[in-house]
């Protein structure tokens, strides 16, 4: 842990107390993780003005679905969704990836099929609703997000970029580690996520074919075969096209191969 737990959490209090003294709404992005809930458990106080802000591609697991919505009865929650279908995304801008051979690119697009990268996926599908909604209030509000400075690939300065001018951004978690907020959830008694025993990574969307963990993967296994088969199909022929890609390389690189626009001629 960082510091002592009860002074973390007084600062990130006495924080919140500065959002809402200058904001009468303050929203929270909410995906019903521990930090989310954490942050919505410390801004209690002042509950009667907090929103939760949820954004559902429409491929969450059912039993997240309805342990986020099941917040309603302590806090006021609205729900927002990407403008198009996430499926009819991906079937014009490609499914999402880990790893991606530049031709298969949009814009480069000198192999098929299209792949795009998992975090411009999340942009349009999870962080891009939640910017449209705040864009939409026409009174001046503040916009909560769990991000830590742990978080590895937390593009705070993105999402900071992409707020509108009336919206005041902030992270009370900025400051806190792992083990700072299981020990907060723990000592306030905050219900975690009905998986977090097994899975402590987020899962969503449920048929993610990037940013794999062995524990979600086992949990789709045991609760959603058809997704698990699905993410697998989709992984190993991304995963595929990278490694046919990396072999072509190492082929011309040793003199045993060429590249493949070398057969053109
Ligand atoms: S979790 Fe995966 S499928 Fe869902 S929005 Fe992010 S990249 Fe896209």
């Amino acid at each position: 842990m960082t510091q002592g737990l009860d002074t973390l959490a007084a600062t990130s209090r006495e924080a919140l107390a500065g959002i809402f003294a200058r904001h009468e709404r303050v929203f929270l992005a909410f995906s019903g993780g521990k930090d989310s809930l954490t942050v919505a458990h410390l801004c209690e106080p002042w509950g009667d003005r907090l929103t939760l802000l949820w954004c559902d591609t429409g491929h969450m697991a059912p039993h997240m679905s309805d342990f986020v919505q099941s917040h309603r009865e302590r806090f006021s929650l609205i729900k927002v969704q990407p403008q198009r279908p996430l499926m009819d995304h991906w079937a014009e801008h490609g499914a999402p990836a880990d790893l991606i051979p530049l031709e298969h690119l949009e814009g480069v697009d000198w192999r098929y099929p299209r792949l795009q990268p998992w975090s411009v996926c999340c942009g349009t599908h999870r962080t891009w609703p939640l910017v449209e909604f705040l864009k939409q209030q026409s009174a001046p509000c503040a916009f909560l997000a769990g991000q830590r400075q742990q978080d590895q690939g937390a593009n705070v300065t993105g999402i900071r970029g992409l707020m509108p001018g009336h919206v005041e951004f902030g992270l009370p978690l900025w400051g806190w580690t792992d083990a700072d907020v299981l020990a907060f959830v723990a000592q306030e008694g905050i219900q975690l996520q009905p998986h977090h025993a097994t899975c402590g990574t987020s899962i969503e969307c449920i048929i993610c074919p990037a940013n794999l963990s062995r524990e979600k993967m086992n949990l789709l296994d045991r609760h959603y075969p058809a997704e698990a088969d699905f993410v697998r199909r989709l992984a190993s022929h991304s995963l595929g096209l990278a490694a046919a890609k990396a072999n072509e390389i190492m082929g011309v690189i040793n003199g045993t191969g060429t590249a493949e626009r070398e057969g053109v001629r």
